[in-house]
């Protein structure tokens, strides 16, 4: 062992804060992950981010890999985002009404993704999933739906279900409050299991909706799917009368331009987005052919709306980002960034014999401590391995690399991440994996 543990960093302000959020919010947070409960310590208040940086309210700076979980590619504050929102901002924040912006940032998606001929701006990726499948439900006339155990697809009812136990099961609600019949309708499968699939068809036949998935599945470790699995269940859907919808909230616009499905080269019949659209602001979007969008209201009886759908302001920081994201090179340079961070960490580790692995693609990231070559469903995770990520991030945290706070949480690389940061990232990386082995 190189390396010995740093002092932990000052977070008496962002305690006292802590303190005060707890009279305010369950947990202190307003959103669960955000509580710290899966690492050390007291959550950390975050006052302000440039570039691939952010300071917690105790002024301590940090690199920053969790990028708002995934939204900003471009980095904290970027210049011409910024400018673009103040510029929208000055002309009123919200009309409920049509306005050019919408046109503007559905043209930049629609222009640069042939997967959508039509799409519907929502407020998060939450409901941009819950209307794909009740779009799904609604077009194909039927109620049930298949979904992936470690994907997650937002906080929907129909979507918080977990596995039961069996092979194809109907499945168990996975929070307090959704109602047993509700999580009925959501057959849970394990990914990357073909046979289930086929057994779920036969077993109930002509009742299934829609399969959903996360394009690359990255709230559960990244699962990278082999591009036989995802062929499997398009023909599979297409066979049995069943919409594939992508869920490509991490995916779309963060893997390339064109998300999940030009990775995989495979047409989905729905696809989800959010985070990036959004530049930042809250945006959800899910999109089809111009003939299953044309199912929703007020062209079809698939009801959906929303007060803020649309705002422009979201928009304008939609429109910034999409604007640098096309630009020529763009993914090239970072994902070669993020390749040359990722196998350089690997490269230390299996030098050092550490069983550790980082898998990548595009520019994200996941370090799972296993030997396993492929981690490809939410079992072949080893829960006890939590423990060295617990150590890693407070180790990283002391060091000034700020990581999403679980194990469970994939990394994201941005344009504002320069050599040099990327350097000190993984110096920091290495004296924390020779602490925690
Ligand atoms: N789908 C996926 C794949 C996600 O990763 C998330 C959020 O992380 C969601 C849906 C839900 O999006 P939101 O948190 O914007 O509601």
């Amino acid at each position: 062992v190189n390396s010995s543990s740093k002092p932990d960093i000052s977070r008496a302000k962002s305690a006292e804060l802590y303190e005060k959020s707890k009279t305010f919010f369950p947990g202190g947070v307003n959103s669960p992950v955000r509580a710290f409960k899966s690492v050390y310590g007291t959550p950390l208040f975050i006052q302000k981010g440039d570039g691939c940086f952010i300071w917690d309210a105790d002024g301590n700076q940090f690199i920053d890999f969790c990028a708002s979980w995934g939204p900003l590619i471009l980095g904290h504050n970027n210049s011409k985002i910024r400018e673009k929102v103040i510029d929208v901002m000055q002309n009123g924040m919200s009309f409920g009404a049509p306005t050019a912006l919408e046109n503007e940032l559905a043209e930049l998606i629609i222009k640069h993704n042939k997967y959508v001929e039509k799409i519907r701006f929502t407020s998060s990726g939450t409901e941009a999933v819950m209307s794909a499948i009740r779009l799904a439900r609604g077009y194909t006339k039927r109620d049930k739906i298949i979904k992936f155990e470690g994907c997650y697809h937002g906080h929907s009812d129909s979507l918080l279900v977990k596995a039961g136990s069996g092979l194809v099961t109907f499945g168990e609600t996975s929070s307090a409050g959704v109602p047993k019949s509700f999580a009925e309708e959501t057959i849970v499968i394990a990914l990357h299991d073909k046979a289930a699939i086929t057994q779920a068809f036969q077993q109930f036949k002509d009742q299934i909706a829609a399969v959903i998935i996360e394009g690359i599945p990255a709230n559960n470790g990244l699962l990278i799917q082999d591009q036989d699995y995802i062929e499997f269940l398009r023909a599979a859907c297409t066979e049995n009368g069943a919409l594939l919808i992508f869920d490509e909230v991490i995916t779309g616009f963060r893997v390339g331009l064109e998300g999940a499905a030009a990775y995989y080269g495979i047409k989905p019949d729905i696809l989800t987005y959010g985070k990036i659209i959004g530049g930042g602001l809250p945006v959800g979007m899910y999109g089809s052919s111009a003939e299953i969008m044309g199912h929703i209201s007020p062209d079809g009886g698939v009801y959906q709306a929303g007060t803020l759908s649309g705002n422009p302001v979201a928009m304008a920081a939609g429109i910034a980002t999409l604007t640098e994201l096309t630009k020529s090179g763009f993914y090239k340079d970072l994902n070669a960034k993020t390749l040359e961070f990722a196998e350089s960490i690997q490269r230390f580790a299996t030098a050092r014999n550490y069983k550790f692995k980082v898998f990548s693609v595009g520019s994200i990231f996941w370090f799972a401590f296993t030997e396993a070559e492929k981690i490809q469903t939410a079992e072949a995770i080893d829960a006890s391995s939590m423990e060295k990520f617990k150590i890693m991030h407070r180790e990283l945290l002391n060091r000034g690399i700020y990581l999403g706070p679980s194990g469970y949480e994939v990394g994201f690389v941005s344009a504002a991440h320069t050599k040099v940061e990327l350097e000190k990232a993984k110096r920091a990386i290495f004296d924390a994996l020779d602490l925690v082995f």
